[in-house]
């Protein structure tokens, strides 16, 4: 049983179909590429953006081209918002995300195979998996919340992904433990909107903590600003760097009227003060952010703005994002940005980003930083710093250890370095406060 599995879109996504794999266990499958000829491909797409549901198309249609007898199953957001393309293009079934949870019986009885309670997740929390196939990991990614009724303006998930639901902290404790139990080291808490974490009596930091005695390293997937407490900065200020001093916060514009347009819950000065407070607490913090260019109304002005902020702010990485109205959101009927200037202040945005980036990485170079090895690829040490840069290493390391390593080079987003035999005391090298 030959089987191809494409997920696009977040890490929630990603957790989805990890977690599937490990229900699929009964078909004995071997994972292949979309091309190599498949009896069963999956597609867990996203519908975030325009450019998304692009991707969804396409990636239906290469399946169908590449795959001709397979069958293929599509699911995820873009397969909620548009069941009926999904179908024209080809899918043998389309699981929304509304019945994510019928994955795994829909692909076994397609396969002969009777599903059973074991292979039958339950539909409330899809994504909490058993995950048997995923030994060798270093980093897993542990889904704790699903659903968003924040209702941004411009956002659509909300309608994809439903209302909020949180996992009870006990079962994803232990699945924390299974996880670590077959080597993964660092864990990666996740959810559509993860800091409304309620399934811990004390939140998200509550549940930081728990993992952190369990013997993982934690990092925090995005959370949205007025989510961030200081009981959480307090957490990662504690355990860091085995808690990740690492905060991705989403910003999204820099302009206070566009943000309170945007129905987002904070303005640029509650912004400010949290991450000041992240760099005054937490050793070695490092920011990252996403920021969306050309939403409806927005003025030259206030694209400057906005670069004006990420200049002061500093993040490590920025995630830019181009306006695409999305269909019935209320910022989808207010009047729109021409298309050009939303690409040129896209751009313009990226630039800055990989301005002040490499800044930032620069100033690392001749310094030792940590790193957990994730894989080696030929020959060559790859993984992460507790703060989130990517580091490519020469030396002696393997998967699941962590080394020190000087900094000799920046390329890109990536740290060039050589695993070092001596250790520095960490935070002697922390990132400077904004
Ligand atoms: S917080 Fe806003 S942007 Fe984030 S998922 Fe919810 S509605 Fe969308």
């Amino acid at each position: 049983m030959r089987a191809a599995f494409r997920t696009l879109g977040c890490k929630v996504n990603q957790v989805e179909t990890e977690a599937l794999l490990g229900f699929l266990k009964a078909l004995e499958p071997e994972v292949v590429p979309l091309e190599a000829g498949a009896d069963l491909v999956v597609i867990n797409t996203c519908a975030v953006t325009t450019t998304a549901e692009a991707d969804a198309r396409k990636e239906i249609r290469r399946a169908r081209r590449a795959n001709p007898g397979a069958f293929i199953v599509v699911t995820g957001c873009y397969a909620e918002l548009s069941p009926e393309a999904v179908r024209e293009l080809g899918a043998d079934a389309v699981v929304p995300n509304s019945r994510k949870a019928e994955l795994p019986r829909v692909i076994l009885e397609r396969f002969g195979l009777p599903s059973d309670p074991i292979t039958t997740p339950p539909n409330a929390f899809w994504g909490a998996g058993e995950r048997g196939l995923l030994n060798g990991r270093v980093r897993a990614f542990l889904k704790v919340q699903d659903g968003c009724q924040a209702g941004c303006a411009y956002c659509i998930i909300p309608r994809l992904r439903g209302k909020e639901r949180h996992r009870d902290y006990r079962e994803a404790l232990a699945e924390a433990e299974a996880l670590l139990r077959v080597g993964v080291k660092e864990i990666v808490l996740t959810g559509v909107r993860l800091g409304s974490y309620r399934g811990h009596p004390k939140g998200l930091a509550g549940l930081v903590e728990d993992l952190y005695h369990l013997g993982a390293k934690v990092r925090l997937s995005s959370l949205e600003p007025e989510d961030t407490g200081e009981d959480l900065l307090r957490v990662l200020a504690r355990y860091a760097p085995e808690v990740r001093p690492h905060l991705h916060l989403s910003l999204q514009t820099g302009s206070d009227r566009l943000l309170r347009l945007m129905g987002r819950r904070y303005d640029k000065a509650y912004y400010r003060a949290l991450v000041q407070r992240a760099y005054e607490l937490i050793p070695g913090f490092a920011l990252t952010t996403d920021v969306i260019a050309g939403l409806p109304t927005e003025t030259e002005e206030e694209h400057r703005e906005t670069l004006a902020f990420l200049e002061e702010l500093r993040p490590t990485r920025v995630h830019a994002f181009t306006y695409t109205p999305r269909p019935k959101t209320r910022a989808a009927a207010m009047p729109q940005v021409p298309p050009e200037v939303r690409k040129r202040r896209t751009k313009e945005i990226i630039a800055l980003a990989q301005r002040l980036a490499e800044e930032r990485m620069r100033s690392k170079l001749g310094s030792q930083v940590e790193v957990l090895v994730e894989r080696i690829q030929n020959g060559l040490a790859l993984g992460h710093t507790p703060d989130y840069y990517e580091a490519r290493l020469s030396g002696p390391a393997r998967p699941g250890e962590t080394v020190w390593a000087e900094v000799e080079g920046v390329e890109g987003y990536v740290l060039i370095g050589q695993v070092a035999p001596t250790v520095v005391e960490w935070g002697q090298h922390a990132s400077k406060p904004v």
